[in-house]
């Protein structure tokens, strides 16, 4: 496969490089299984494998795109014609900010090969564990999920670049649904692990489905707790998500040059309580694995907020230009097919010095916050008011974890909360799901969110 991309990516190259000034091809390929279960029945099957070529020509300051689906080496010289008629027709100048040219080629870590283990293998684990996590009779529906997925993108330009990089990835997914009198219940959770089949052995599966179903069926009895302003501890899941949200989405450049992010005029104030430090890191453990972007770009570690200040944006080439400085590495597209966009990567908080229980033990009253279950959540970018569902959630009184509580909407002005936070723990965990992506004008791609335990004191239980 490797071969076939590189091959694709140099013929058209070599067909333009003499009528552009600048010009770069994408190729991807995208392999993903997806194994349903549900009540102890296979349920669905989803196979499927995308390619997609992308071309980006440049020609005095104009710019023609134009992208096909499929490897069909006949259809690349139309894609050829397309984007030099799509440079005829630009109207606008465009300029891109300057890269180093690299050339590398890089693979997530891995040990067993999805595609070496037979697909009936893979439906008898799904089987087995969707058993397992019917705990009683109050589960009254059950649904196991195994997730693979492969894709390898290809970027070379006319200035030199030749990167291929190839991402790995497997997950499980359970979702269990809870009724007792007249009472209803749902809790779905994912763990999702850069790396092959080797997590089928590496992690107690069963303990994980069974976990999940006995929280559901305790959601049965839990409480709400009153819609009020209350310290609230949240893990790293939960400060991840909010953090991704709230933040992640107004650092990218493209909304904060069209003036939509809160943040447009705030690179340099303080927009967190001083012990607050936040990155954007293309490569980190249990994180999507973006170690080039989509414009060839070498994605390091971008410092978002430093001691409390907010030092960058997020760029891809573009908006790097516009904002007369370099590109953080942060151009990504869901396939070749579509243009990339300002994405974020692996977008988490720094740990701090408390130890979780002295975190816990100082607290007088809260409410802790887990991720497990947690929903997606809602941002205005230009307000900064963001809204979650949170997981599974416990009561915090007089440094002591109580009862569960019901799973609840959690909402507030992100740098009100940022700056409301006093106590960070020194653990930290980093998550992504390989069922689910960022949705940004129709792209989906797949971010990584993660921290370490944080408490906030300024958020609503409930929405404002
Ligand atoms: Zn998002």
């Amino acid at each position: 496969m490797k071969e076939i991309v590189k091959e694709i990516g140099n013929y058209v190259i070599k067909k333009i490089e003499n009528f552009v000034s600048y010009a770069d091809v994408r190729v991807h390929m995208f392999r993903f299984l997806v194994i349903k279960t549900e009540n102890r029945k296979l349920k669905e099957i989803q196979a499927k494998e995308k390619y997609s070529v992308a071309l980006r020509v440049m020609q005095n300051g104009k710019i023609g795109f134009a992208s096909i689906t499929g490897f069909n080496k006949k259809s690349l010289d139309k894609l050829i014609s397309n984007a030099f008629s799509s440079l005829k027709a630009c109207s606008t100048n465009f300029e891109l900010a300057e890269r180093k040219p690299e050339k590398a080629e890089v693979c997530s870590n891995f040990k067993l090969h999805p595609c070496k283990f037979p697909l009936e293998e893979k439906i008898l684990i799904c089987e087995e564990l969707n058993k397992i996590s019917i705990t009683s009779a109050k589960i009254k529906v059950s649904e196991t999920w195994l997730g693979e997925m492969e894709e390898i993108r290809y970027f070379t330009s006319t200035d030199g670049a030749d990167i291929i990089t190839k991402f790995i990835s497997t997950g499980i997914k359970q979702t269990s649904v809870a009724k007792e009198n007249g009472r209803i219940q749902k809790l779905s959770e994912t763990k999702s692990n850069v790396g092959g089949y080797e997590f089928v052995y590496s992690e107690n599966w069963s303990e994980f489905v069974r976990k999940i179903s006995f929280l559901t069926e305790k959601m049965l009895h839990s409480s709400f707790p009153p819609k009020e302003k209350i310290p609230v501890i949240l893990d790293p899941k939960s400060i991840g998500l909010l953090l991704h949200e709230s933040l992640g989405h107004a650092c990218e450049a493209d909304l904060v040059f069209s003036g939509s992010s809160l943040l447009k005029n705030m690179l340099g104030e303080k927009i967190a309580s001083e012990s607050v430090n936040i990155y954007d890191s293309g490569v980190e453990e249990n994180g999507v694995f973006v170690p080039y972007d989509d414009e060839g770009v070498k994605k390091g570690k971008t410092e978002i907020v430093k001691n409390g200040v907010l030092k960058s944006f997020l760029h891809n080439r573009e908006t790097a230009a516009k904002f007369s400085t370099t590109s953080t590495g942060n151009a990504r597209a869901e396939n070749a097919f579509m243009l990339p966009l300002v994405r974020q990567t692996n977008f988490f908080m720094s740990p701090g010095d408390y130890k979780l229980e002295e975190l816990i033990e100082d607290t007088k009253k809260a409410i802790y916050v887990s991720g497990i279950g947690a929903k997606g959540g809602e941002t205005n970018v230009s307000t900064g008011y963001f809204t979650f569902t949170s997981g599974v959630c416990y009561l915090i009184e007089n440094g002591e974890i109580k009862k569960q509580l019901a799973q609840i909407p959690i909402s507030g002005f992100v740098t009100e909360a940022l700056s409301s936070i006093d106590a960070i723990a020194n653990d930290f965990s980093l998550h992504f799901n390989i069922f689910l992506g960022c949705k940004k004008e129709g792209q989906r791609v797949k971010v990584g969110f993660g921290g370490p335990h944080v408490r906030v004191n300024k958020v609503m239980i409930g929405v404002l």
